[in-house]
């Protein structure tokens, strides 16, 4: 199927395993209607397509397009993406998604060409596109969460690696003694500076006896420390707080120092519910690289974090399509 070259607007959508949003962009990026359904992802894959397609039909019902001005979707979806042949290969989200075919029945409900990736590396392009990127030649970008997602994005194109994996920083090893991470191995990025680790930093702490503002803060159970309590503490001069955004800001640091050390960016963008703790995070990350990224390859890098917050995902689908008809 072609995209019409002409149509004035495209649909970017974000899958998630339990919500998609769907919005529609104009062509300088400003989203003018949005929709968002239930990814209903333990009820197989027609019931998902169905609910990708009534996001999508939401979206454009609450814009003043109609489907005839759109030129395409373009969608990130959680999991290993085979981009050209619109297939899911795994998923963490939606069991049994092994090698599925998904673009083509959202064609079949929608009537308009739709394009994959993964969602990390969606959100990426976003940001180089439409955000803290933005004239970028070769950006880096973490997504800190539950997980550490990174997406690679060079002269404006995703790169997706060999066999479409993609980069996975969040697996690089930065503590090579360190702590068990979920993909089996030892001293994972993602194993010391996901939600759960920055959280168990905290608590440790406190268990040793240590005063913190955390306890009140979570009602003296410390299951319920959140990352945004420990930057909130931090931001009022907790000390327990403090340490831990160092060391967190440390072990993402050298994180981006590896990645600078390998790709030469010249922006390294930092995103997530996480980063938005801001110089907490950003002051350590940044002292980290200065000691730890070679002289040469720094230069002209900069470390900065996100400006999109949850639109990176439909702005970077929109930005796949854009592409396409530019
Ligand atoms: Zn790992």
């Amino acid at each position: 199927m072609d995209f019409n070259k002409n149509a004035k607007y495209v649909i970017g959508a974000d899958l998630g395993g339990t919500n998609v949003r769907a919005a529609v962009v104009d062509r300088d990026g400003n989203i003018v209607g949005e929709g968002r359904a239930e990814s209903k992802a333990m009820e197989g894959l027609a019931a998902t397509v169905g609910q990708i397609a009534l996001a999508i039909n939401t979206a454009v019902e609450n814009s003043p397009a109609t489907m005839a001005d759109v030129a395409g979707v373009g969608m990130g979806v959680p999991g290993t993406v085979k981009s050209k042949e619109g297939r899911v290969m795994w998923s963490p989200n939606f069991l049994g998604w092994d090698g599925i075919q998904l673009a083509q029945p959202i064609v079949d409900q929608i009537g308009v060409p739709t394009l994959l990736g993964n969602d990390a590396n969606v959100a990426a392009l976003g940001e180089c596109v439409f955000g803290a990127g933005k004239g970028s030649k070769c950006m880096v970008m973490f997504t800190l969460g539950t997980g550490i997602g990174s997406g690679l994005i060079i002269d404006g194109e995703i790169w997706v690696g060999t066999n479409e994996s993609g980069p996975e920083m969040g697996h690089a090893i930065v503590a090579a003694d360190g702590p068990r991470c979920g993909c089996g191995r030892y001293g994972c990025l993602e194993a010391l500076a996901q939600r759960d680790a920055i959280i168990d930093r905290a608590a440790r702490k406190a268990h040793l006896g240590r005063r913190t503002s955390l306890l009140e803060k979570s009602n003296h159970d410390l299951r319920y420390i959140t990352p945004a309590m420990i930057a909130e503490a931090a931001s009022e001069g907790d000390p327990v707080s403090i340490e831990t955004m160092q060391e967190t800001g440390y072990y993402i640091g050298i994180g981006v120092a590896n990645a600078i050390n390998m790709l030469n960016p010249d922006k390294v963008v930092i995103g997530g519910g996480i980063a938005q703790a801001g110089d907490l995070l950003f002051d350590p990350i940044r002292d980290t690289v200065e000691v730890n990224a070679l002289y040469q390859q720094l230069q002209g890098c900069e470390v900065v974090p996100a400006q999109l917050g949850d639109n990176a995902g439909v702005l970077g689908g929109a930005a796949m399509v854009f592409q396409r008809i530019i």
